[in-house]
């Protein structure tokens, strides 16, 4: 982490109009730190939500804390839902962690209204919204604490990386200090004559980004505003192409604000074999995929926390009716065409097939 590491941040931090932008190795460690700056302990609860990668959860878990998984508002507003937010909380909740579901960011004046009643933190999960912005404040710099991830299938990558922001100076602070292994100053400290020794005053990690990583990124970065109108621009295609009379619904469709556009989710009618519409679309050479299983009914959480099926219908729904359609900001307009056309004739070919 030297010059470079300095620039990718200030620039980071400068378009998300934060203090504090800190570069770590990924989202996953970011939120690790996020969760356990925020003295986050064993047996306390976060709240978060299943319909999200597992990457989420996982960090709440590493503490030995409680993910408690919360409702989504409704199926076609896939963000956590502030009143189902608001109903989980008791005594031993200590944060409450949302993610910008496709780059649509959440409803923040409920969130944080619900965080100030009672005075919990709240950690964003951006992984899907960097440059999003919500009623002119970018998604990372609403909440206690922002996460980014530069993994290469997000909006912005520097193959794998991640970014934490914030404008807290003193959790600024203990996410430099636990990024590379709780030393006070790092080998560029020292380096440059700011430091000749260093003390090790906490039990940190190496989360460290590289040199190489933040040259991508501050490349990445310079193209993120393109990219992310290039992804709207092809989603608009994506609208005008699936017209209605089809037996699927779109998400967010009608949004208003400022999305990072991440991807494009539709939800297949219930009477729509998924398996068999994924299958016709990929003999067709179209990929599609899934956004999200419910964390809570994977194998490991339902042994470890003993979550059951059915806690969380609307998010279940999502689960086994979502797909999501190929988006990407060098996407040519025939190809989309190409994909609605599939669409179109695979749902037809569905009706009758059966499968
Ligand atoms: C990709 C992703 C992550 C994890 O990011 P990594 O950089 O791979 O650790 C976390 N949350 C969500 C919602 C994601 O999409």
């Amino acid at each position: 982490m030297g010059e470079t590491t300095r620039q990718f941040e200030e620039q980071f931090s400068m378009l998300l109009s934060v203090k504090h932008a800190i570069a770590v190795s990924s989202c996953t460690a970011g939120l690790h730190l996020a969760n356990q700056n925020l003295g986050i302990e064993r047996e306390d609860e976060v709240i978060c939500p299943a319909l999200a990668f597992v990457a989420g959860a996982k960090p709440i878990r590493f503490l030995g804390t409680i993910p408690v998984f919360s409702e989504i508002q409704i199926l076609d507003r896939l963000c956590l839902s502030p009143s189902d937010i608001d109903s989980r909380i008791n005594r031993r909740t200590r944060a409450i962690q949302v993610v910008h579901f496709a780059g649509y960011p959440c409803d923040m004046d409920a969130v944080m209204s619900v965080s100030r009643r009672h005075g919990l933190p709240v950690i964003e999960d951006c992984s899907h919204a960097p440059g999003a912005d919500y009623k002119g404040q970018k998604c990372g710099t609403i909440g206690d604490l922002g996460c980014f991830s530069f993994y290469s299938t997000k909006n912005m990558t520097t193959a794998e990386g991640g970014m934490v922001t914030t404008n807290n100076d003193a959790l600024a602070d203990k996410v430099r200090l636990l990024r590379s292994h709780g030393m006070t100053s790092v080998p560029m400290d020292r380096h440059e004559g700011r430091a000749y020794s260093y003390d090790v005053v906490d039990l940190g990690y190496n989360y460290r980004i590289d040199e190489i990583r933040s040259a991508i990124g501050l490349v990445q970065l310079g193209k993120l505003e393109d990219n992310n109108s290039r992804r709207e621009l092809r989603q608009k295609w994506y609208l005008e192409g699936l017209g209605s009379g089809l037996r699927i619904r779109i998400p967010f469709r009608g949004f208003r604000g400022s999305p990072a556009h991440h991807i494009f989710p539709i939800m297949l009618d219930q009477d729509v074999s998924r398996e068999g519409f994924m299958r016709r679309m990929k003999e067709r050479g179209i990929q599609t995929s899934i956004h999200y299983p419910p964390v809570y009914l994977f194998e490991f959480y339902r042994q470890e926390l003993g979550c059951k099926p059915g806690s969380l219908p609307i998010t279940e729904e999502v689960g086994q009716r979502e797909i999501t359609l190929p988006l990407y900001p060098s996407m040519a307009e025939s190809d989309a065409d190409y994909v609605c056309r599939s669409v179109t004739e695979v749902l037809g070919e569905n009706k009758t097939a059966g499968n």
